[in-house]
């Protein structure tokens, strides 16, 4: 972090602007607004500052800048036009502790003021220390347009509502329920919607009744959702799988969920890793359906996070159904699954009008399991299809085996990628015959997806990510395995 963002409660304390311009005059504005007590030093003003001077606004010293004029302020902004200037009251600032800003000039200031959108009491304050304010100005328009106008006034009843909450709820943990509710509920949708008069009419009631449902002695309910990761890249998160994992007491995943993932759960969500990892106990599936049932039982909201897709070879069936066996409730958040989304970091097209009208998800083996597996193998080896094979790397040279065993030709087409979606993402692309010997000879580790059929072809066409010298190592034994063929 270059900069430590805090808000300062300024209202009613000493502020010296030093400038009379423009500059100066649109500084003040802001600082005017947050109640601060300002004094401007400038030989001359503007109109716009006559003007508010004159309405008593402001306290005006029509004097040249001297160190003096800095004592006992709490901030100082220097926004005159001579550079000069704007330096001696940098350093006389500094040599006072006084904290300084300098308009335009983050070398001269102590601290810079960010793009904001008011919503007050809710302020979003947004800075890119200084090195991209044209990003930061477009990231406010976002905000701009995401958060409704209503905002303020519902942050305002909740500030006015807090006290009578705390005082009727003393369990920290019931209380924020409450407030999570709240914020969920009909009274914010109307105050967001305008409507805050009948909010307030049925507030009473509102608490009243919600506060006996979160409040009741009764042992709390708890409930999971099973929710998809993704293949790694955190970008591709559904906005329903952020809210789980921002509301979740507790969050339990598995080796496929990527560290970025995991950086956007809610901080003091307590984290249980169930995945296989060397060194560690292996905990059994059915341990970790015992464990949802057990955490939803104390009352907790549990985000079971798998990579990918939790219904694509992800056991997510076999969790709900004892879930649901034990009457605790659940939900399912969709995931991107891993064909899709190594599919589309690849710049592989899964189905294509000229090569491929069927698409299988199937599974690959350990490579002893591969020949007795109960996989449809002429199934998958028919022309004009895609196959994708999870978990394949093991058994590949032997899933290569079979689909020519079974009629496709050595020359087939298929492709390898390895850590899909993420910054190591590779991609080898062969044939059905080069293959194993191209994956061996790059090491890949998992996870990773082999796709089979004619459109891992148009990744050398209509590949765009992660283009890296990894990569090129890669693309030279794919060369020397086309020599091979
Ligand atoms: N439910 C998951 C799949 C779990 S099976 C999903 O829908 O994606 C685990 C297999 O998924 C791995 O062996 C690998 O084949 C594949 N996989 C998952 N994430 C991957 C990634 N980022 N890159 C490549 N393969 C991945």
């Amino acid at each position: 972090m270059d900069y430590f963002p805090i808000f300062v409660r300024i209202a009613g304390q000493p502020v010296v602007v030093i400038g009379g311009g423009e500059v100066a005059a649109r500084k003040t504005l802001l600082l005017s607004r947050a109640g601060a007590e300002i004094t401007l030093v400038a030989p001359a003003l503007c109109p716009s500052l006559q003007e508010r001077v004159a309405r008593g606004e402001l306290k005006y010293l029509a004097e040249a800048f001297r160190p003096e004029h800095l004592d006992g302020a709490r901030l100082v902004v220097a926004a005159t036009d001579v550079q000069a200037v704007n330096a001696w009251v940098s350093r006389s600032a500094e040599a006072r502790n006084i904290l300084v800003n300098v308009v335009d000039d983050r070398e001269l200031s102590r601290f810079i003021m960010p793009a904001i959108v008011d919503r007050s009491p809710v302020i979003v304050a947004i800075g890119s220390s200084g090195d991209a304010p044209v990003l930061t100005r477009r990231l406010r328009e976002k905000f701009e347009a995401l958060l409704p106008a209503g905002l303020g006034k519902l942050a305002r009843l909740s500030g006015e509502l807090r006290s009578t909450v705390k005082q009727r709820v003393t369990d920290a943990e019931v209380r924020r329920r409450f407030w999570e509710r709240f914020f969920d509920g009909d009274i914010a949708a109307d105050v967001l919607a305008g409507r805050e008069q009948a909010a307030r009419a049925s507030i009473t009631q509102a608490i009243d009744s919600s506060l006996n449902q979160v409040d009741s002695t009764a042992a709390p309910v708890g409930e999971v959702a099973l929710v998809g990761a993704g293949p790694g890249d955190p970008g591709l998160l559904t906005i329903r799988a952020l809210r789980v994992m921002q509301n979740a007491d507790v969050v339990v995943y598995d080796r496929l969920v990527s560290d970025e993932v995991m950086e956007l759960v809610r901080r003091d969500a307590e984290r249980i890793y169930v995945g296989k990892a060397a060194g560690q106990a292996y905990v059994s599936q059915e341990e970790i359906n015992q464990l949802l049932v057990d955490l939803a039982r104390q009352g907790k909201r549990v985000c079971r996070l798998k990579g990918g897709d939790p219904f694509v070879f992800g056991r997510g069936g076999e969790e709900l159904e004892k879930l649901a066996e034990q009457g605790i409730r659940f939900e399912v958040v969709p995931g991107i699954s891993a064909a899709i989304g190594c599919a589309a970091y690849a710049g592989i097209p899964l189905t294509h009008r000229q090569h491929a009208q069927v698409l299988t998800f199937a599974t690959g083996h350990s490579k002893n399991e591969v020949a007795q597996a109960p996989v449809d193998w002429n199934l998958l080896s028919r022309p004009g299809q895609t196959a994708v094979f999870y978990m394949g790397l093991n058994g590949l040279p032997a899933i290569l085996d079979q689909l020519r065993g079974h009629g496709l030709p050595a020359e087939q087409p298929a492709a390898v990628i390895e850590q899909g979606t993420r910054p190591g993402q590779r991609v080898i692309t062969g044939t059905l015959a080069t293959l194993a010997q191209q994956v061996a000879a790059a090491q890949v580790k998992s996870p990773a997806l082999l796709i089979v059929g004619e459109v891992t072809r148009l990744h050398e066409q209509l590949r765009w990510f992660n283009t890296t010298a990894e990569q090129a190592h890669v693309d030279q034994i794919d060369m020397k395995a086309g020599l091979l063929e």
